[in-house]
């Protein structure tokens, strides 16, 4: 039997954090030396926020460079992971009759491989993503990760990469360094005790029930969101710890969620 994994939510930040090494990167890679070895990893992405539930069955996805204006050198960077087309064949399983897309197009946006080349450097973890349905509202997406809490049982890890706090329009792009915001800290605050009283209904219904924080922290859905599929794998017992904190820039939070 394959030793159960976590689920892992991170928060990936700045594109650029693929190419530097800092304090969050330096924790990516501890997450990676200190876990046991996945058979595989599926990655739920904010970057793949689309019209319907899809999953990646290429062989070799592709490394998608989907931002604009950063230097050339984050344009070159490759992740050539394997793709993993059993396990996008065992994530459409579990979700039926949820009808779930084979996808042959898409590879790993950069919500995946920003992270995992620090977790996981030598790229030779099969990767599979599956998409963010866009049109779902947020309880489906928490009951998905309670469906697929099965792969842990199963050796895969399941990573969400979002941030729990993102607001680009407030974000400090390279200028002074930024203290965190009063709304972002008690966003995540909050967040982090409900995830702690495994009170879960707060959560799914953040839009409403934790007030202006959470429209500042969260101004649209898709870094959010990833945080529910990783939350809807806790079992019973599960412990709810933070790898990685911090806040950038003000307004992206860095935090990590373990889930195991
Ligand atoms: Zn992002």
């Amino acid at each position: 039997m394959p030793q159960r994994m976590p689920a892992i939510f991170f928060g990936h930040g700045n594109p650029m954090n693929a190419l530097q090494r800092n304090s969050y990167t330096e924790k990516w890679s501890a997450i990676g030396r200190r876990l046991p070895r996945p058979k595989a990893i599926l990655c739920v992405s904010a970057h793949w926020f689309i019209q319907d539930a899809a999953v990646t069955v290429s062989t070799s996805p592709k490394t998608i460079h989907d931002f604009g204006g950063f230097p050339r050198e984050l344009y070159e960077v490759q992740y050539p992971v394997p793709g993993d087309p059993d396990l996008a064949a065992r994530v459409q399983s579990l979700l039926a009759p949820l009808p779930v897309r084979r996808d042959e197009r898409w590879g790993l946006d950069h919500g995946a491989w920003s992270v995992l080349c620090h977790a996981y450097p030598d790229a030779d973890i099969p990767v599979v993503e599956l998409s963010i349905d866009e049109t779902q509202p947020p309880s489906f997406h928490f009951e998905i990760g309670q469906r697929l809490s099965a792969l842990r049982e199963e050796g895969i890890l399941i990573v969400g990469s979002g941030n729990l706090v993102h607001n680009l329009h407030a974000y400090a792009w390279g200028r002074h360094a930024q203290e965190p915001y009063d709304w972002a800290v008690a966003f995540e605050n909050r967040v982090r005790e409900l995830l702690q009283a495994e009170e879960y209904r707060p959560l799914i219904d953040y839009e409403t029930k934790l007030g202006r924080e959470a429209m500042l922290a969260a101004p649209t859905p898709d870094h959010y969101l990833p945080l529910l599929y990783v939350a809807g794998t806790r079992t019973a017992p599960d412990q709810v710890t933070f790898p990685v904190e911090g806040v950038d820039g003000g307004s992206i939070s860095m935090l990590a969620v373990e889930v195991g």
